[in-house]
């Protein structure tokens, strides 16, 4: 457990939205201040705090960290596994190396998964096209081809279908890969959780997600089925318990259509699929973690209406406030690019009905 002495300071490694959103919303936690690292030039965090443009292996950051920083925390699964070793061996490092190391890695998720018996579509290791020939006679063609590390957003995938597996295998890098089946899922949830110092888990209710070539569009919560709810519970439990983690971290699944749970991948942080809470729980997701891994009591999670994320991509829509003042706009501030998440908007509705409608039209706006 740790003890909050007077103002500590959390150093935080990636200063991307999820950096600029933990700090921006636990602003209201007291003696919490954050210092953050991330190489490029003015990253969304550095908007709202002290932020030190380096490399995540520089050791002269890194031993200021450790000499500054009460504990370190991550907004980005690749920072190098040797770095958080090298940090938790003077520091508290939350989520720790074993963690984010296995989920740097498609095939060591997936087999965790399964130890922890917790069901995945089929996959095998790819290393070679020999071995792809040899996964796609075992698989089928209804499948993926994923590199196993820095997939993101859908990218560093194939389909193989009726493609040529050495077009395939070229296309994709020759790299490390997983081919795994394609799931006909009826629709896709995450599960955050939070997890403490004492092994308390705290979750969210499931939260449906709707994804467009790899990148989710827009998120609706809650999903609610109680049966899928305790099953993911009680899933993500046997993971976070196997990983030693602290602090939150999100599992994706698919649902079949006979309501089987099937773990996709996890992010051993605050996510995406978890920015509605902002605005529709009563302790949203970056304020939770912060309180998780400091020490701080987490309470129950309630929520009280229905809620809505919808991702902005590409392009910032310019009519958005215009249209609707209780839609809360959030822009990162970073460049425009082509399919890359620079903002998100979140509304809630205490009708359901009326939320969808509400989608339904701004998803004309935004897509
Ligand atoms: P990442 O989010 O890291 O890019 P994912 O594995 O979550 O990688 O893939 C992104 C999306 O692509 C998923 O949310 C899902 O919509 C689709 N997808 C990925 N794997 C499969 C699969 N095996 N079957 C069906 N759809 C998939
Ligand atoms: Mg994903």
């Amino acid at each position: 457990m740790v003890i909050l002495k007077d103002n500590i300071l959390i150093g935080i490694l990636g200063g991307g939205q999820l950096a600029m959103m933990m700090v921006e919303m636990s602003a209201k936690l007291k003696h919490i201040e954050f210092i953050v690292v991330d190489p490029s030039d003015s990253p969304p965090a550095s908007k709202v705090a002290n932020c030190i443009k380096s490399e995540f292996d520089n050791k002269e950051v890194l031993d200021k960290l450790i000499n500054e920083c009460s504990m370190v925390t991550i907004d980005f699964e690749n920072v190098p596994a040797e770095t958080l070793k090298y940090l938790e061996k003077k520091i508290p490092v939350y989520p720790g190396s074993y963690a984010v190391s296995i989920c740097q890695d498609r095939l060591k998720e997936k087999n965790l998964f399964n130890k922890s018996n917790v069901p995945t579509t089929p996959y095998e290791k790819v290393d070679s096209l020999e071995q792809l020939e040899n996964a796609v006679n075992i698989i089928g063609r209804d499948s993926i081809l994923k590199s196993r590390t820095l997939g993101y957003d859908g990218k560093n995938q194939q389909f193989i279908g009726e493609n040529k597996l050495d077009e395939i295998w070229n296309i994709s890098g020759r790299k490390s890969s997983i081919l795994e089946k394609k799931v006909n899922f009826k629709t896709e949830v995450s599960l955050i959780g939070i997890n403490t110092h004492d092994g308390e888990k705290i979750f969210y209710p499931l939260v449906e997600n709707f994804h467009n070539n790899g990148i989710l569009n827009y998120s609706i919560a809650p999903y609610k089925n109680e049966t899928l709810q305790k099953k993911a519970e009680s899933f993500y439990i046997n993971i976070s318990n196997s990983l030693n983690y602290v602090g939150v971290l999100v599992i994706e699944f698919f649902i079949d259509s006979n309501d089987n749970l099937i773990a996709n991948e996890m992010a051993p942080r605050v996510h995406n699929s978890g920015h509605w809470t902002n605005e529709g729980a009563n302790i949203n997701q970056f304020e939770a973690h912060i309180s998780a891994i400091s020490g701080k009591k987490v309470n129950e999670i309630k929520l009280s209406e229905n809620s809505a994320m919808i991702n902005i991509l590409s392009k910032m829509p310019k009519n958005i406030l215009s249209y609707d003042k209780s839609i809360k706009v959030y822009d990162y501030g970073k460049k425009e690019r082509m399919n890359r998440k620079i903002g998100h908007l979140s509304f809630i509705s205490k009708d359901r009905k009326t939320l969808l409608k509400k989608v339904e039209s701004i998803k004309k706006i935004i897509f």
